[in-house]
């Protein structure tokens, strides 16, 4: 049952550095806001159809789980979750920052089709693990971002703890966990991996229409 996906939450601003790069407040909770499952595609080597003629198209490297269980109070991430992958949170900036002026919703800037690419999931090494393990993105060759949970401003418990009590998390559900600092565009033609230690999990090039 691993392939159905529910709800896609993505948390924002969860590095600091990455927050200020965009010159937003440091959070005092998790912000957090959902894509349409729609929006998840694998990210399998194949061409990504992104939209063109809407300004900047960010790429945003994070680490996600994959939630295996109904969620009980007092249960830990270790538990709750038995994979996870890598995805992006593809971003239309231009979109957002209008939306942001407007004090409308992100959907626009956040939601479209395949806007969350997925590496091929693997076995979730426990938190402890994985706060010994970096994650990267290599755009082109170049490594452009690079994270790991011990930046994150809310850790993956008080990430899982505070979904769970405000909005629900159950089997199938996936969390975004937020990007580290280093964010930027994408052009047509562009070739994008994720890499777990070191170890490629997906790749993609970017094609962008219109
Ligand atoms: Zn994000």
């Amino acid at each position: 049952m691993r392939s159905i996906v529910r709800n896609v939450y993505c948390v924002g601003r969860n590095y600091r550095l990455h927050a200020e790069e965009l010159g937003n407040d440091v959070p005092t909770e998790p912000m957090v806001f959902l894509k349409p499952s729609h929006a998840v595609v694998p990210m399998d080597g194949t061409e990504l159809s992104l939209p063109g003629g809407r300004g900047e198209i960010h790429y945003e490297a994070e680490l996600v789980l994959r939630i295996a269980r109904p969620y009980v109070t007092g249960i830990s991430v270790d538990e709750l979750v038995d994979v996870m992958a890598l995805g992006i949170d593809f971003t239309l900036r231009d979109v957002q920052s209008d939306l942001k002026k407007k004090g409308h919703p992100w959907t626009a800037a956040k939601g479209f089709r395949f806007s969350a690419p997925l590496t091929p999931y693997v076995a979730f090494p426990g938190t402890e693990e994985i706060g010994r393990t970096s994650f990267e993105l290599v755009k082109n060759g170049e490594t452009v971002q690079r994270g790991n949970t011990q930046d994150m401003i809310f850790s993956l418990q008080e990430i899982v703890d505070y979904i769970a009590d405000h909005y629900g998390l159950d089997e199938g559900d996936l969390i975004f966990t937020g990007t580290p600092a280093g964010v930027g565009p994408v052009a047509d033609g562009d070739q994008l991996t994720l890499c777990l230690d070191g170890q490629p999990l997906g790749s993609c090039a970017i094609g962008i229409s219109g």
